[in-house]
C-alpha cells in the first residue's frame, strides 16, 4: 500500500517538471522570436550634436539634424519633430523626435536653452570723476541703461551713495549684472565768472563824468559774489591819460578772476560841423515849460549833474523858467505863440512874437537871451505857405540883431515817430542810435512830453558810460543850421 502511494507521487512530480520545462522552452522560443522581430523592426533615432544645446542670445538656433533607422532600413524621413525654439525669447525649449515602424515607436528629446550672457551697459551723464562743490550735495546728472535683451532697465538701477562715490548697479532679467562707479571729488577748481558791463575800452573826453558801468560775478559754487568784487585804480576825467581799472574777485576756494577796463581820457577835439566839440551832447528842450514834465526833467538833470538848454515859449509856469535858470541851464527863445501862421507871416510878426517871449524871460530871470530856435527849425518849409522866402530873410536878420540860432542834428523823435506810442524806450533808442563820437551832437527834445522826461536819465547814463561830455549852449557855441529851404 505504502509502495504504490510513493510511486504515484513520484510520477506526479515528474509530470509537473516536464510541464514546467515545456513552458520554459516555449517562453524562450517566443522571446527569441520577439527579440528577433524587435531587433529587425524597432527604430532607433540618433540626434546630431548634443541632446542639450545652449544658444547664446542673439544667436539663432538651427536644427542640427538627426538620423533614424531600423536594422535594415533608413527611417529618417518618417521622423516627426515637435516643438519650436523662439531664438528671440530667452527660455528652455523641448523638442520631441518621434518615429514609428510597424508596432514600434521610438521617442527621443532634445533640450534647447536660449540664454543671455551679456551684461547691461550703464552710461553715466556727466563724468565718471566729478568735481562737487565743497559742502554741496552732488546733483545727479543721470544715466542711460542699454541691454542686448531687456528694455527699460533704467527703473531697475540701484543707486548707492557713499561719502565719495556713487555706485550704480543693474541686473538684466537673466541676472547679468552691470556696475558703474561715479567718483565724487569735493573741490572747486573753477574761477568765478567775472564780466564787465559796458565797454572794456572806454574813451572819455576830458571834462566828462566817469560813470562805472558795473560788472557781474557769478561763481559755480558760491553763486552771486558781486559784492566781493574789488576795483583797483581810479579815473580822473579831468586829466588826460590812460587809466586802468582792475577788477578782482575770489571765490571761497580761493580761485581768483581778474578783468580790466581801460579808460582813455583825451582832450576835446574841435570840429567845424555841428556845435563844435566832437563827442559832446547838447540836450535841448523845446516848447516848454510844462508844470509836470519840465519839473521832472530838471530833477533828472540835477541828479545827474548835467546842464542843458531850454528853448521856451509863453506857455507854462514862470517858476520853472526861473528854476531852470537858477540851476545853471541856458534859457533860449522859441517864440511866444509857436504858431506858424503867426510867426512866419512876416519878419515883423516874427520879431514881435520873439520879443514877447524874450521879455518874459527877462522879467523872470533878468537875463537877455540871444539864443533862439526857430519853430520847425531854420530848414522848415511850412513857412513858405505863409510867406515865401521868410526863412532866408529871418536867418540873416536874427544874426544882424545879435542872435544865434540852433537847429539840431539828432532828433529824439519825441514829437515825431515816438509821439504815437508815447514810448520812452522809443525816445531813448532813437536818440542813442544817432549819437556819435565823431560829431557834436545837438539833440532835439521837447520838455512838454512826459515820455521824454521818462527817457532822459537813461539817455544821460548812456552818454556817460560811453564817454560823451554834456554841454549847454553858450556864447562860444557856433550856429547850428540844417540849411535854409525857404
Ligand atoms: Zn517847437
Amino acid at each position: 500500500m505504502m509502495g504504490r502511494e510513493v510511486s504515484s507521487e513520484k510520477n506526479k512530480i515528474d509530470k509537473e517538471i516536464f510541464i514546467i520545462k515545456v513552458i520554459v522552452l516555449i517562453i524562450l522560443v517566443v522571446s527569441f522570436i520577439l527579440l528577433t522581430i524587435y531587433l529587425v523592426l524597432a527604430p532607433k533615432i540618433d540626434l546630431k550634436k548634443n541632446k542639450e544645446i545652449s544658444i547664446t542670445y542673439p544667436n539663432v538656433y538651427k536644427e542640427p539634424g538627426y538620423k533614424a533607422k531600423s536594422l535594415f532600413s533608413d527611417l529618417t524621413k518618417k521622423v516627426k519633430v515637435k516643438g519650436k525654439v523662439n531664438s528671440k525669447k530667452i527660455g528652455n525649449y523641448k523638442i520631441t523626435y518621434t518615429v514609428k515602424n510597424f508596432l514600434f515607436t521610438t521617442v527621443t528629446t532634445r533640450m534647447v536653452s536660449i540664454v543671455d550672457k551679456e551684461k547691461p551697459q550703464i552710461v553715466l551723464k556727466g563724468h565718471e570723476e566729478t568735481d562737487v562743490c565743497p559742502n554741496a550735495k552732488y546733483q545727479e546728472e543721470g544715466y542711460e541703461v542699454t541691454d542686448n535683451y531687456d528694455k527699460d532697465l533704467k527703473d531697475k538701477v540701484k543707486v548707492k551713495i557713499t561719502d565719495n562715490e556713487i555706485i550704480y548697479t543693474v541686473k538684466d532679467s537673466s541676472g547679468n549684472e552691470a556696475k558703474v562707479i561715479r567718483k565724487l571729488i569735493y573741490q572747486d577748481k573753477i574761477k568765478p565768472n567775472l564780466q564787465l558791463k559796458g565797454s572794456a575800452n572806454l574813451n572819455l573826453t576830458a571834462g566828462a563824468t566817469y560813470l562805472e558801468s558795473g560788472y557781474t560775478a557769478i561763481d559755480n559754487c558760491d553763486g552771486d559774489i558781486w559784492g566781493n568784487v574789488k576795483i583797483l585804480g581810479t579815473v580822473n576825467p579831468n586829466k588826460i591819460g590812460t587809466y586802468t581799472l582792475t577788477y578782482t574777485v575770489k571765490d571761497h576756494a580761493g580761485n581768483e578772476s581778474t578783468v580790466t577796463r581801460k579808460v582813455s581820457v583825451s582832450a576835446p577835439r574841435k570840429t567845424n560841423s555841428g556845435c563844435g566839440v566832437l563827442g559832446a551832447i547838447y540836450l535841448t528842450f523845446d516848447d516848454g515849460p510844462n508844470a509836470s514834465s519840465t519839473a521832472q526833467i530838471l530833477n533828472v538833470l540835477k541828479e545827474e549833474g548835467v546842464k542843458a538848454t531850454f528853448f521856451v515859449t509863453n506857455a507854462g509856469p514862470d517858476a520853472l523858467i526861473k528854476r531852470a535858470y537858477d540851476e545853471g541851464h541856458t534859457i533860449g527863445l522859441h517864440t511866444a505863440s509857436h504858431k506858424y501862421n503867426v510867426v512866419y507871416a512876416s519878419v515883423n510878426n516874427y520879431f514881435n512874437d520873439l520879443n514877447s517871449v524874450a521879455s518874459r524871460v527877462k522879467r523872470i530871470t533878468g537875463y537877455d537871451s540871444k539864443f533862439i530856435r526857430f519853430p520847425g527849425g531854420s530848414s522848415n518849409t511850412v513857412s513858405r505857405k505863409y510867406s515865401p522866402g521868410i526863412m532866408t530873410r529871418l536867418a540873416s536878420e536874427v544874426v544882424n540883431r545879435g542872435y544865434k540860432y540852433y537847429d539840431w542834428n539828432v532828433d529824439s523823435n519825441d514829437a515825431g515817430a515816438c509821439a504815437n506810442s508815447k514810448s520812452s524806450s522809443c525816445v531813448y533808442n532813437t536818440t542813442v542810435k544817432y549819437l556819435s563820437k565823431n560829431k557834436c551832437n545837438m539833440v532835439l527834445m521837447h520838455d512838454i512830453k512826459s515820455y521824454t522826461a521818462d527817457a532822459l536819465r537813461d539817455v544821460i547814463r548812456y552818454g556817460k558810460q560811453n564817454g560823451y561830455i554834456f554841454k549847454q549852449i553858450d556864447s562860444s557855441t557856433p550856429i547850428v543850421s540844417q540849411g535854409i529851404n525857404n
